[in-house]
């Protein structure tokens, strides 16, 4: 009878861990690491970790590049870097003001760690907390019942500080603004290693809203680009080269730019424009295409014509 039980068992405990979600550890350079989440939208199962992060371990501990959308995404991500090194998260750094780079704080705030950022990322996370709270309410159910928005406890007054932790120089740089205001990046220039946040989607569409200037987000991606990484850790996706960082969103961003400029420039009105550039076969490899190809000419259209 157990010989029948057993494997019985046994297939069961197998298909339940086959459904938990986990982030995809992947080596950049020396000591070096992306987490990549989900490539689709945020889920109750994936704890809304729909975002890569990163992290790079030290003698002294590690340094954990975004901290995730809620406590139990954090512990996700300790889990993921326990697997690598027994050093603990010892500092964390917000890149963006998206829940997904930030909700985490607290949990790593309560384990030690001291969380970092620029004043610029930390004021827009004051702009969108309640926002994306209630939206993570929504998604998390349960599971966001312990989130609270807790802010960096070094808050860096400058555009381009440099930090020195556990013996390596990381550099976090505003390089304009980008997917939210104030979006940083950091930048390891020994490692020619750069983690972007959402400046740079990498395997999906980037998603233009409202309050992301995307004028400003051409620039800030060729401000990235000048610093001249071999490895960039993007906000979305697997981490690549500098090629793969520009043909999933850097030339997509100069295209739209360019081709809805001209159809302002020639008197186009908003749903022709639309019309004209909704088939751009060069970015049909990026997921979500469909769903936002259009939206991000649409969003572009009205930003460029509300700049004339
Ligand atoms: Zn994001």
């Amino acid at each position: 009878m157990i010989s029948r039980i057993l494997p019985l068992l046994f297939l069961l405990v197998a298909s339940s861990g086959a459904h938990a979600f986990e982030l995809l550890t992947e080596p950049v350079s020396d000591d070096a690491y992306a987490l990549v989440g989900e490539i689709g939208p945020r889920t109750y199962e994936n704890h809304a970790l729909n975002n890569t992060l990163g992290f790079v371990v030290t003698p002294d501990g590690v340094v954990l590049i975004s901290a995730g959308a809620s406590p139990s995404g954090a512990r996700l991500i300790e889990a993921a870097v326990a697997r690598v090194t027994r050093q603990p998260i010892r500092w964390v750094i917000n890149v963006g003001a998206q829940d997904h780079h930030w909700l985490g704080n607290s949990y790593f705030a309560a384990h030690g760690a001291e969380v970092i950022a620029l004043a610029r990322t930390v004021a827009t996370q004051h702009d969108h907390a309640d926002n994306h709270l209630e939206r993570l309410h929504r998604v998390l159910k349960d599971r966001a019942a312990d989130v609270r928005p807790a802010y960096a406890s070094r808050v860096l007054d400058s555009d381009h500080a440099t930090l020195q932790l556990g013996g390596r120089t990381f550099e976090l740089i505003w390089p304009g603004d980008g997917h939210f205001p104030g979006d940083a990046i950091l930048w390891l220039p020994a490692e020619k290693l750069v983690f972007t946040g959402d400046l740079v989607f990498h395997d999906r569409m980037l998603g233009i809203h409202p309050f992301s200037p995307v004028a400003d987000w051409q620039k800030s991606f060729h401000v990235m680009a000048a610093l001249g990484p071999e490895h960039v850790v993007p906000g979305h996706g697997h981490p690549g080269d500098l090629a793969k960082a520009r043909r999933d969103t850097g030339d997509y961003l100069d295209w739209l730019i360019k081709n809805v400029g001209q159809a302002l420039a020639d008197w186009k009105e908003l749903e022709e424009t639309v019309e004209m550039l909704a088939d751009a076969p060069q970015f049909k490899h990026l997921k979500f295409y469909d769903s936002w190809h259009r939206r991000n000419i649409h969003q572009t259209y009205l930003q460029l014509e509300a700049a004339q």
